[in-house]
């Protein structure tokens, strides 16, 4: 039998699986919620005339990697049903309940690889949330997706490779760069050379960004964190109109281990601490989870091809079961596309698992470098003040977890979240999860893992209200789609 198989995700790991099923023989449904391919790495902007930045500029250094990718997808596309804008919202046994564009779909599978990458790990402090500071991952978006910068004086502030790579893609498309600010150590990548040479392209290639930014006479600093964001003063022109731009920021305040306390001026800034794994919907799905002490995460747990355990039919692939970086992606892709075709009695021939598994061994060591070079200030979380917002979607402050964590004895983020919302709303604690959990643990005394994790909830992203009351379109593979026909 010819399986049916869902992909979700249509980046690096999401294409290179569609590729290795489509060259055995099965045409597997592909959905990614945004409108294009490419995933996170290699987003492509809208299809609309006046974007024309080339794939050097969108890419750099991985624009060639870019082009193999969607050369890759211009292929198999026949084979393909392929639907852009579709977000999966939720799973019931195995059906996918999709919103597309304005109505809902419904995908039946007897394989489903999710490839659903990842997204910012933030660490809350006060006036995060004011208009003008964005995720690192935000801001690079702003630029590749949309061709504009969040700012016209910007701060990149936080740790991990991506802090350097906007902040060098920002000051290479012209923006103006006010400072980069690493809250790492000042020799953190040296200190970690002998696991970091073992992808030296890689290596090279973040060395490249720094010492691009040096030569540029960007500001780079070392070992400082985000304390404290201050909205600009209003300007005259503001106070006359009444519009409420005088809330933007104006200033960042940055703190060093030692207590050494700066101040930057900007109107715009980035932060994040590296990323973490999107996997609500394998938590839908079924999947097992256990902790994940590199990623500080909770993960789903899968065998090397990437099958879940406990979960037959679900495979997992890409930076969504744990981050590892664009070629680690494509390779995880094939490897669980290889197990569906083994898994259903197919064969994968051209396609060498171990030479896959072994190059995925070195990224493996790369990234245990990167963590280190780059950790995550967890310790930190207990500094936040009792004021500052945690969760944003439902105004929940640090103080009020502390409280419920304190005084009404919640031990864990689920009964948190009954208690006092964190993590209820629109995110569904996919943004305020992880500081929530180093909150809760380090007021407990115990270690992260103990604070658990907010269980998955459909839908795992919002979803209007007017278009769940439809009913659905049954888009079984090879169907006829009134809507798709006509558009
Ligand atoms: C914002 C951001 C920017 C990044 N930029 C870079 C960079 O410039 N350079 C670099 O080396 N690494 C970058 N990374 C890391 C990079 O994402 C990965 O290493 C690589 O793209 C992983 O590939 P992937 O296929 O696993 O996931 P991704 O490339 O993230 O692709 C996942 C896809 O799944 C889709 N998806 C997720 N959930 C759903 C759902 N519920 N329904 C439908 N579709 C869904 C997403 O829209 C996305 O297209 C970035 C990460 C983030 C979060």
């Amino acid at each position: 039998m010819t399986p049916r198989v869902l992909i979700v995700g249509a980046g690096p790991a999401g294409l290179r699986a569609a590729e290795l099923l489509v060259n055995h023989g099965i045409n597997p449904v592909l959905v990614d919620e945004a409108p294009r391919i490419g995933g996170q790495i290699y987003r492509l902007p809208p299809n609309v005339a006046g974007f024309n930045r080339s794939g050097k500029q969108l890419y750099g250094n991985n624009a060639a990697k870019a082009q193999a990718l969607f050369r890759c997808f211009d292929h198999i596309r026949p084979k393909l049903d392929y639907r852009p804008s579709s977000l999966v919202f939720d799973l019931v046994d195995n059906r996918a309940e999709l919103l597309r564009e304005d109505h809902l779909e419904r995908v039946d599978f007897d394989a489903m690889i999710l490839a659903t990458g990842a997204m910012d790990r933030v660490l809350p402090f006060e006036g995060w949330t004011l208009p003008g500071i964005y995720s690192l991952g935000g801001a690079q978006i702003a630029l590749k997706h949309q061709g504009c910068a969040i700012g016209r004086s910007v701060v990149f502030a936080g740790t991990g490779p991506l802090l350097f790579l906007t902040a060098y893609q920002y000051a290479k498309a012209g923006a103006h760069v006010a400072a980069v600010i690493n809250s790492g150590p000042r020799f953190g990548a040296l200190s970690q050379l002998a696991k970091l040479a073992i992808i030296p392209e890689a290596l090279w290639q973040g060395m490249g960004y720094l010492a691009w930014l040096k030569r540029h006479k960007i500001r780079v600093l070392h070992g400082y964190r985000p304390i404290r964001a201050q909205a600009a003063a209003p300007s005259d022109g503001d106070q006359q109109s009444g519009q409420p731009s005088d809330r933007r920021l104006g200033m960042l305040e940055f703190i060093s281990e030692s207590g050494d306390k700066l101040e930057v001026d900007c109107d715009a800034a980035a932060f994040g601490y590296g990323l973490k794994s999107e996997t609500q919907l394998a938590d839908l799905a079924g999947a097992s989870f256990g902790f994940d002490v590199q990623n500080r995460q909770w993960l789903p747990l899968r065998d090397p091809y990437g099958r879940a355990q406990d979960r037959p039919g679900l495979y997992l692939a890409g930076d969504g079961a744990g981050i590892l970086g664009a070629e680690a992606a494509e390779l995880q892709g094939c490897l669980a596309a290889a197990a569906v075709l083994s898994d259903f009695g197919g064969s994968f021939d051209g396609f060498d698992p171990n030479a896959a598994l072994r190059r995925l061994e070195r990224w493996q060591t790369f990234r245990t470098g990167l963590e280190l070079a780059f950790p995550y200030p967890a310790e930190a979380a207990a500094e936040i003040d009792d004021q500052v917002v945690l969760c944003r979607c439902e105004q929940v402050t640090a103080g009020d977890l502390r409280g419920i964590t304190g005084v009404m004895g919640a031990r864990d983020l689920n009964r948190a979240k009954a208690l006092c919302r964190v993590g209820m709303g629109r995110c569904q604690g996919r943004l305020c999860g992880p500081a929530a959990a180093e909150i809760m643990a380090q007021l407990l005394g115990v270690s992260v893992d103990s604070a658990g994790r907010f269980r998955g909830q459909p839908p795992v992203k919002p979803v209007p209200g007017g278009v769940l009351g439809k009913p659905p379109i049954d888009a079984l593979p090879g169907a006829t789609i009134p809507a798709l026909e006509q558009a």
